[in-house]
C-alpha cells in the first residue's frame, strides 16, 4: 500500500510537507513553513521559544508530531524522545524557497536531504550569511565540565553536526528503498527547482513543485509535462498558486521594460528584486549592459554568485562576482569605518567591521562604496533591498534618479503597510512625486490559470490533488477526478 499524507501545503500557499509511505519506506517531499499558519500566531516579536520550539509548534498544529523526525538535541530537551531510530528515509527538496524548506533546520541530522546543487548552495548561503542551520545543526542545550570543574554551556561550532545532504543530478533517477525518484527541472523564480516523479510498487506519483512557463526555462517545464504524460501518473500533486490569474508578461519582458526605464533615467537607477532570484538578477544585469551601466549588487548576492561560480557544474550560468559589469557594494560595517581615517583605526579594525564571509569582498577589484556611486550616478543600477533602505542616505540619489520595484505586489494589509514605508523613502529623496514615478515591474514564479490548465490536461494523470493553492475549484473544472484534501489527510494509491 502507498499512502500520501499532507502535513501542509494544502488549502494554503506554501508550507509543503508531503509524507509518502510504501511499506517501510517513508519519504517527505519538502519540509516548508506555512506563512499563513505562522502568521496566525506569530509575528516579528513573537515566535516559538527556542527552549520549547517543537512543543510550541506541535501545540499550534504547525509541525506534525512524528517521533524520530526531529533533531535529537531538541527532541531530548523538549521531552519528545530523541533516542529512537528514525523511520524517515529521506526528504526530497523541490527548491530552497522558505515555504518549501524553512523547517529543515528542525529535522534530525541523520535524515538525508536530497536536493539539487543549486538548492544546496542557496541553503549554504542562508547558513553562512545569516544564522540558519540548513547544512549543519549546531547542537543546543549541551553542557560540559570546564577546567575549573564547573558545568558550562557548550555552544557554536564546537558542537556542529553536519547534515546528510545528497545532491542529485538533474533528470537522473535514483532509488530510496522501494521508491524510485526522478527529479526533473522546472522553471520557477529561484535556481535549481525540481519537480518529482515517484515510482512506487502501487503506482506513480507526480509533484509539480512550483512552476511556470514564462521564465527563462520554459523548456524545462515543457519536458516535465511531457515526462508526466509518458509516466502514466496515478496521481499528480498539482500546484495552483495563481490559477485565478490571467497571463502576464515574461521574464524577458521584465528585462526589456527595465532597460527602457534605465535608458530614460538621468541619475542613479535603483532597484529591488528577490535576493535569491538569480534569473531576475540576470534581467537587471542584461538591462545594465544594454544601457552601458554596471549592476551594483550587495555582499549577500556576491557571496551567492561566488558559490555558484566555484561549482564546476554551475559556473557560467550566472555572472561571476568579478564580472566586468558587476560591482559589489561595500556597505557600512558595524562601526562604519569605511570612510574613517584608517591610520587611526587600523586596517585590522576595518576588517573587524565585517563578518568573515564579507571580508574578502573588501579587496575585490570591483568593490565600491557609497562615495563611488555618489560621484557617478548615471553609470550604475544599484540594488537596494527593502532591508537596507538606509544605504540611500549614504548614496544620496541625485535629481533624475529612478526606482524599479521588481517584487511581488502586496496581497495583504501587512505588506501594504510595508510598501507604503518603502514609498516614503523614495518620496523623501524626491524620486516619487507622481504616481507614474513608481515602476512596478515583476513577473511571478507561478503559472497563471492557462498555464496550470495546460499542465492539468497535458499530463493526463488519472487523479489530481491540488496543492499550494486556495482555489481547488479550478483544478476541478479542468479534471474529472480531483481529490481535495485537508491538512494531515491521507490519500491511498
Ligand atoms: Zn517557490
Amino acid at each position: 500500500m502507498t499512502n500520501i499524507t499532507f502535513h501542509g501545503g494544502v488549502n494554503d500557499i506554501g508550507g509543503n510537507k508531503f509524507l509518502v509511505e510504501n511499506k517501510d519506506t517513508k519519504i517527505f517531499m519538502d519540509f516548508g513553513m506555512s506563512f499563513s499558519q505562522e502568521g496566525q500566531f506569530f509575528s516579528q516579536f513573537l515566535g516559538p521559544r527556542t527552549s520549547n520550539s517543537l512543543n510550541d509548534l506541535f501545540e499550534l498544529g504547525i509541525l506534525p508530531k512524528i517521533k524520530g523526525l526531529y533533531r535529537r538535541d531538541y527532541a531530548k530537551h523538549m521531552d519528545f524522545g530523541g533516542d529512537e531510530e528514525t523511520e524517515i528515509d529521506a526528504v526530497l527538496l523541490t527548491h530552497a524557497h522558505v515555504d518549501h524548506c524553512a523547517y529543515i533546520p528542525y529535522l534530525r541530522e541523520d535524515i538525508p536531504i536530497y536536493c539539487s546543487e543549486e538548492s544546496k548552495l542557496i541553503m549554504q548561503n542562508f547558513d553562512e550569511t545569516g544564522s540558519d542551520q540548513y547544512l549543519t545543526a549546531k547542537q543546543r542545550f549541551q553542557i560540559y565540565e570546564n577546567n575549573k570543574g564547573q558545568i558550562s554551556r557548550a555552544s557554536g561550532d564546537k558542537v556542529a553536526v553536519p547534515r546528510r545532504i545528497e545532491v542529485f543530478e538533474s533528470g537522473k533517477g535514483f532509488s530510496i528503498d522501494s521508491i524510485g525518484v526522478h527529479p526533473l527541472p522546472v522553471d520557477h523564480s529561484i535556481p535549481g527547482v525540481h519537480a518529482f516523479i515517484l515510482n512506487t510498487p502501487e503506482g506513480t506519483i507526480g509533484n509539480t513543485a512550483d512552476l511556470r512557463f514564462h521564465g527563462r526555462r520554459r523548456d524545462d517545464t515543457e519536458k516535465f509535462v511531457q515526462k508526466c504524460t509518458e509516466s502514466d501518473l496515478d496521481v499528480l500533486l498539482c500546484e495552483g498558486t495563481r490559477v485565478d490569474a490571467r497571463s502576464s508578461i515574461t521574464e524577458y519582458d521584465v528585462e526589456g521594460k527595465v532597460s527602457d526605464i534605465v535608458n530614460d533615467t538621468k541619475g542613479l537607477a535603483i532597484c529591488g528584486y528577490p535576493i535569491r532570484d538569480l534569473d531576475r538578477l540576470l534581467s537587471f544585469y542584461i538591462a545594465a549592459k544594454n544601457t552601458n551601466r554596471d549592476l551594483v549588487i550587495d555582499m549577500k548576492q556576491a557571496y551567492l554568485l561566488k558559490l555558484f561560480n566555484e561549482s564546476p557544474n554551475l559556473k557560467g550560468k550566472y555572472p561571476g562576482p568579478t564580472d566586468k559589469n558587476i560591482k559589489i557594494y561595500i556597505q557600512r560595517g558595524s562601526w562604519g569605518l569605511i570612510d574613517k581615517d584608517i591610520d587611526i583605526f587600523s586596517e585590522r579594525q576595518l576588517l573587524a567591521d565585517y563578518r568573515i564571509w564579507q571580508r574578502e569582498f573588501l579587496d575585490y577589484p570591483n568593490a565600491l562604496d557609497y562615495r563611488d556611486i555618489q560621484k557617478k550616478q548615471n553609470q550604475y543600477i544599484f540594488y537596494c533591498s527593502d532591508f537596507r533602505l538606509q544605504d540611500l542616505i549614504d548614496v544620496k540619489p541625485a535629481e533624475g534618479s529612478s526606482y524599479i520595484r521588481s517584487l511581488t505586489e502586496p496581497f495583504n494589509t501587512e505588506m501594504e503597510i510595508k510598501e507604503d514605508q518603502v514609498k516614503n523613502w523614495f518620496v523623501h529623496f524626491g524620486m516619487l512625486k507622481r504616481e507614474e514615478d513608481w515602476h512596478q515591474i515583476h513577473v511571478s514564479g507561478h503559472g497563471d490559470g492557462e498555464q496550470i490548465k495546460y499542465v492539468v490536461e497535458k499530463t493526463k494523470a488519472k487523479s489530481l490533488v491540488p496543492i499550494h493553492t486556495q482555489h481547488d475549484e479550478y483544478h476541478k473544472k479542468w479534471h474529472s477526478n480531483v481529490t481535495s484534501v485537508n491538512q494531515h489527510d491521507s490519500v491511498k494509491l
